[in-house]
């Protein structure tokens, strides 16, 4: 599975779910939005692997995104899940942050657990060379990639103009011979770590046209927090927020299974509307004073019982189910390269396409 496919089907509601594996990590990079460290807390195997048994080949995602703090600190779980997940027809992606690279190793027991993934992904910026060097994580990415498993790297960077980001692109451009797609983003107050197939919500347009419809397709996965809770949305604010926002709120891997957990985002009034006009469009629709910001507007709209209401009005039934199919629609035929121009640092939206096939 090649980055572009994946990141095509992100704004397809239920087709793919993001695990925290856990929010423990070696390395100890200065952004990291997930706060990790080697005391961090993980959601129990059995628990995972349970929530993961509920896929069935007729509901399941597409495919199942692993990340964390350092997923492959648990690598027989990560096995564990791949191998349910592939007997119900569910791929499965990993985003790792290399503490295993230096000296561009991979160790057999990496390697072996690497080589069972669909897609492996590596995480790279400024702050993260500080801990591995670059030249160390190509080395380690490129022998993944001789391996026999698609590729990418996770980028971020301070914004459009920071050289830091054309110096990087060029360098594993060139090392790759442009074989390697990458994903760019940047860097936000809540930071990057688990932020894999995320996007900056906040850039999706000018602030000044807040009634704008802008659609968040951050809303389609559901996301399992390092807790056991699932919410609907990967905001690194939103997966932390307790007690999260109601709306937001999908339930836990202790109680539900993956179609309950599925038909509640589908089916949601709100969630559809988020997803297809975005919570600006609410506060304005709904006659409320502007949004407090993308996301912590979306956060606030329980605060606001007149925007639910509005919402669970227009959201329900036949026509906000057509409105939440048709935004997808249009937003998965746009193609992964539009939703990194909308979401991800927009002069690098084309490298997703690097590599594989568009
Ligand atoms: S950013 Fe990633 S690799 Fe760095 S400390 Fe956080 S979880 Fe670990
Ligand atoms: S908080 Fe709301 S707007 Fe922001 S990513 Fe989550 S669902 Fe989307």
């Amino acid at each position: 599975m090649e980055l572009a496919e994946l990141v095509a089907l992100r704004p397809r509601p239920g087709a793919g779910l993001l695990l925290g594996l856990t929010r423990r990590c070696p390395l100890r990079c200065a952004h990291c939005s997930t706060s990790s460290t080697m005391a961090g807390e993980q959601p129990a195997a059995d628990q995972l692997l349970r929530f993961a048994r509920s896929f069935t080949a007729d509901d399941r995602p597409e495919v199942l995104l692993l990340t964390g703090g350092e997923p492959l600190l648990r690598p027989r779980l990560v096995a564990g899940l791949t191998a349910v997940a592939r007997s119900a027809g569910c791929r499965t992606a990993l985003l790792s942050g290399m503490f295993f690279a230096r000296g561009g190793r991979v160790p057999a027991p990496v390697m072996r657990v690497l080589a069972g993934l669909d897609h492996f992904s590596a995480s790279l910026d400024a702050f993260h060379e500080r801990e591995v060097p670059r030249a160390d994580v190509l080395r380690a990415v490129r022998r993944v990639l001789d391996a026999g498993v698609p590729v990418s790297f996770h980028l971020t960077g301070s914004g459009p103009a920071d050289p830091y980001l054309a110096e990087v692109t060029a360098d594993i451009r060139r090392a790759f011979a442009d074989r390697v797609p990458m994903l760019v983003n940047q860097v936000r107050p809540v930071g990057r770590a688990a932020s894999w197939a995320t996007a900056t919500t906040t850039a999706a347009g000018p602030r000044a046209d807040t009634d704008r419809v802008r659609p968040c397709a951050m809303a389609a996965w559901p996301v399992v927090a390092f807790d056991g809770t699932v919410l609907a949305c990967c905001n690194q604010q939103t997966v932390d927020q307790r007690p999260a926002p109601r709306h937001l709120t999908l339930g836990h891997i202790a109680r539900d299974d993956w179609p309950a957990v599925r038909a509640r985002s589908s089916a949601s009034p709100v969630l559809r509307l988020i997803r297809s006009t975005g919570p600006d469009h609410l506060y304005a629709r709904y006659g409320a004073p502007a949004a407090p910001g993308y996301c912590a507007g979306c956060r606030q709209l329980g605060d606001r019982p007149e925007l639910l209401s509005g919402a669970d009005r227009d959201g329900a039934g036949p026509v906000g189910e057509l409105l939440d199919r048709t935004a997808a629609r249009l937003q998965v035929e746009a193609g992964p390269v539009a939703l990194m121009r909308r979401h991800g640092c927009p002069p690098y939206a084309d490298l997703v396409a690097l590599g594989g096939r568009p």
